[in-house]
């Protein structure tokens, strides 16, 4: 039978949380398809944030947005050309109480026509991991799938690491999910705010 593939699993655990009318998150919106997932969630009364620094990535994600699903389906699309670490400047305050889900699918636009040199750098992903953390409501989820095997993505993932280990209990329970055999597989890491703040 298999496990569920990282991208699968960062679905799933995403799915669980997400209600209609919620709002969520692609923070690295790429060819579009984890926003189509957040938007297939959250339906019309949603809204979901889609960042990339690239043109085409936003451009590829509108129209596989407009052309996967009629027009009454879907939620409000806010697609964002920039860098997912100013993302607390574009979550509008009412979107706020309702932010189940922030997804992060890490390393560089795949396809034939892409720069695959353009890839996430692990000073603005650690910044945006903590935006999403303050941003997120109470037990809403972050995920972040990464890719250790090409270069810059191998220290962007320890960096990773070693930030949901050092996150306090009180503000959330970090996951991982990884195939132990293949180290240089992609792999995800979920944090699951915590429901009620506590201190320690
Ligand atoms: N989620 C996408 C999908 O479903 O098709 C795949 C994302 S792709 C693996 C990674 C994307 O991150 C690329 O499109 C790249 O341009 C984008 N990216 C790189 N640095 C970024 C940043 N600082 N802020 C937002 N997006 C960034």
């Amino acid at each position: 039978m298999g496990f569920l593939s990282v991208l699968g699993m960062a679905h799933k655990l995403a799915g669980d949380r997400l209600s209609p009318g919620d709002t969520a998150v692609d923070a690295t919106c790429g060819n579009g398809n984890d926003t189509l997932f957040l938007a297939e969630q959250i339906g019309p009364r949603g809204r979901v944030y889609a960042f990339d620094i690239q043109e085409q990535a936003l451009r590829r994600t509108k129209e596989r947005f407009a052309s996967a699903l009629p027009r009454e389906r879907l939620p409000e699309l806010c697609l964002i050309h920039g860098s997912h670490a100013g993302m607390a400047m574009h979550i509008a305050e009412d979107s706020r109480k309702r932010l189940g889900a922030v997804m992060f699918n890490l390393g560089f636009l795949p396809g034939p026509e892409a720069d695959t040199s353009i890839i996430t750098k692990t000073a603005s992903t650690l910044a945006a991991l903590d935006a999403s953390l303050g941003l997120l409501r109470p037990g809403g989820i972050l995920t972040i799938v990464l890719y250790p095997g090409h270069p810059g993505g191998d220290q962007e993932a320890a960096a990773v690491e070693q930030w949901a280990s050092s996150l306090p209990q009180g503000a959330g329970q970090a996951v991982l999910y990884r195939m132990p055999q293949k180290p240089a597989s992609p792999f995800l890491l979920a944090v699951e705010k915590k429901s009620i703040q506590t201190k320690d």
